[in-house]
């Protein structure tokens, strides 16, 4: 499974924010964007003038950077988002958002992104009472994912599920946090997502 090797602060600092993609070391002072919040490389703390195509860039590696997707896969998703009706930027995001890993995430099982690609790789979660292990799987209204019950008792998991208490599942999933089920009951829309991406510079790059 193709996945990203570079260091992963670097993904943050190139982005200049924080894109949570550590888990629990991003909340801590120990994130590089306390430290070292400026672009890696030679001329990272250079003045740095965008021009409207470097913006169009960022935009476009900063959402596949939040989601873990690598380019080819992301732009499978974009063509897919251009075939879907309404709006291209946002059908784009609530493909990403409806990814299986993504949903682990935003459920609170995992500390971050990479982490819930991990949990379902290792066959923890399944959808519909069935194994799934595919991070990229697609879920639709009226799926329902869960934790599977043999990983419940997992220090680790069980952990997770503590340490994001704070961090509710978005509305689109109605979550059973004492069975740990959650019902996909919509499509997520654009208020849904609360990652700071201006999709529709995703669109003008790739329109281009
Ligand atoms: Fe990004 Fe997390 Fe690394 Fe901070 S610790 S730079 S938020 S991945």
């Amino acid at each position: 499974m193709a996945r990203y090797t570079e260091a992963v602060c670097r993904q943050c600092r190139r982005e200049g924010q924080k894109l949570f993609l550590k888990g629990d070391r991003c909340y801590t002072d120990k994130c590089a964007m306390n430290s070292r919040a400026f672009a890696p490389g030679q001329h990272g703390q250079g003045r740095s003038k965008s021009s409207e195509y470097g913006q169009q860039l960022r935009e476009k590696q900063k959402a596949k950077r939040f989601y873990g997707v690598l380019e080819s896969q992301f732009r499978g998703y974009f063509e897919m988002a251009e075939r879907r009706p309404g709006q291209t930027g946002e059908n784009l995001l609530s493909i990403l958002e409806c990814r299986l890993d993504n949903v682990v995430y935003r459920l609170g099982f995992a500390m971050s992104r990479a982490e819930a690609r991990q949990m379902v790789s290792h066959g923890h979660i399944t959808v519909n009472g069935r194994k799934v292990n595919i991070p990229s799987y697609q879920v639709k209204p009226g799926m329902v994912v869960s934790l599977k019950e043999s990983s419940r008792g997992i220090e680790k998991i069980k952990a997770n599920i503590e340490a994001n208490a704070f961090r509710p599942a978005p509305k689109w999933l109605e979550y059973d946090a004492n069975n740990m089920v959650a019902k996909v009951v919509a499509v997520p829309a654009r208020e849904d997502i609360d990652l700071p991406i201006e999709e529709r510079l995703i669109v003008e790059l790739y329109s281009k």
